[in-house]
């Protein structure tokens, strides 16, 4: 190098060998590309999801230890990481339909995947059939000869309702379909649709995964590899591809998820309990209550019962917007799945599309409040809710 103009030297900037070393801690590979020795390498790397890192879009080093974290906690082969759980979900519906397929997928839904495959079937000539989240017989009414997948969430927002993963993943298998699980609100610490008979996961990674608000990502687990193959090609066509600064503050995020996840619920479990008995509430929807539909499932599939909930004040949408101004240690904010406790209306936000019938028949009333509960101390939570409550 020393025989080098300076304006050279400053381009090529030397690389420390490792000598063998390991780092402890994943390390951002925040680049682009990466450079060859071999030519034989470079282009067997482009072709497959697994030959040498080529290119940022197809992967990274640090994407690839997110996936490969995520595939080893869900019980997968692979995974895919996308630039959000939305990028995941696009990657999974694009790159295993086509038009003419039909897909059969559960009602209630995420509000954006509910609008991708309304979408499907508007835009893109892809049917779609809705079963509720618990009735394997549905799902067999439902299969036509051009059905190709079915669509279903381990718990529900915001009602909490609970799929039936072993039945409904058992009535696709049976009728030849891809099961594919958004498994954002249990994690993996409280659920693995694999061992229930999916075959493909997705997380929203900007929930419990990375678990501090501060990144965006999401991520697709597959049981096999055909099925990785096919998502990851599609993936690199379609580009969402996660940044490695995210999956690096996601695969340190997930280091503590067992943990993070077991105070979330026990949380949970406090404020739902107490609000449950507290006369200014009307009623309490979490499957960890025995009144609740899916309680009876969630006891037989979960170790735990989630850490979202959603509960009706007696004083409808007036005692809702009040509820909302008086907490002081909860934030007003959409998501879930961070450190902090946030809370949210659906009817005027996250659900602020539905009709009034469509709220209805989801449950959602105007005065309903969905609580993602954080991990402070418990007691510092229900002090805030009850002075709330109180005005
Ligand atoms: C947030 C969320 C998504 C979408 O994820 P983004 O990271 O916001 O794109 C999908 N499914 C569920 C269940 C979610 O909570």
């Amino acid at each position: 190098m020393s025989d080098l103009h300076p304006d050279t030297r400053a381009v090529h900037v030397p690389q420390p060998p490792l000598n063998g070393s390991v780092p402890i801690a994943t390390p951002i590979y925040q680049t682009s590309g990466f450079a060859f020795e071999d030519p034989a390498v470079f282009a067997d790397g482009m072709s497959r999801p697994d030959g040498a890192f080529v290119y940022g879009r197809l992967s990274n080093p640090t994407v690839r230890a997110l996936e490969d974290a995520v595939a080893g906690l869900e019980g997968g082969v692979a995974a895919v990481a996308a630039g959000s759980g939305m990028g995941a979900i696009n990657c999974v519906l694009f790159g295993l339909l086509s038009p003419g397929d039909h897909l059969i997928a559960q009602k209630p839904l995420y509000g954006g995947t509910a609008t991708v495959i309304a979408d499907l079937a508007r835009r893109f000539g892809i049917a779609v059939s809705y079963v509720p989240e618990d009735d394997p017989a549905a799902v067999r009414d439902a299969v036509r000869p051009e059905t190709r997948l079915l669509y279903l969430e381990t718990i529900a927002n915001p009602m909490t309702q609970v799929a039936d993963l072993p039945g409904m993943c058992a009535a696709a298998r049976e009728a030849g379909l891809i099961s594919v699980v958004d498994n954002t609100f249990a994690s993996p610490v409280l659920c693995r649709p694999l061992e229930h008979g999916a075959d493909v996961v997705v997380h929203s990674v900007t929930k419990y995964l990375s678990g501090h608000s501060d990144v965006l990502g999401g991520i697709a687990v597959f049981a096999d590899e055909a099925l990785h193959r096919k998502v990851w090609s599609f993936s690199t066509e379609l580009g969402a591809t996660l940044d490695p600064f995210a999956a690096w503050l996601t695969v340190r995020g997930m280091q503590t998820l067992p943990l993070r996840m077991a105070r979330h619920c026990e949380n949970t479990r406090v404020l739902a309990t107490r609000l449950a008995e507290h006369p200014a509430v009307e009623a309490v929807h979490w499957p960890g209550l025995p009144g609740h539909p899916s309680h009876q499932l969630a006891v037989k599939l979960l170790p735990g019962f989630g850490a979202v909930f959603s509960f009706d004040l007696t004083g409808g949408r007036a005692a809702g917007e009040r509820f909302m101004s008086s907490v002081r240690l909860a934030l007003l904010a959409p998501s879930l799945g961070g450190v902090e406790t946030l809370i949210l209306h659906p009817a005027t936000t996250s659900h602020r599309s539905q009709t009034p019938g469509e709220l209805a028949a989801s449950g959602i009333g105007e005065g309903t409040v969905r609580v993602a509960v954080g991990i402070e101390h418990a007691e510092d939570l229900w002090s805030d809710f009850t002075q709330a409550l109180d005005r």
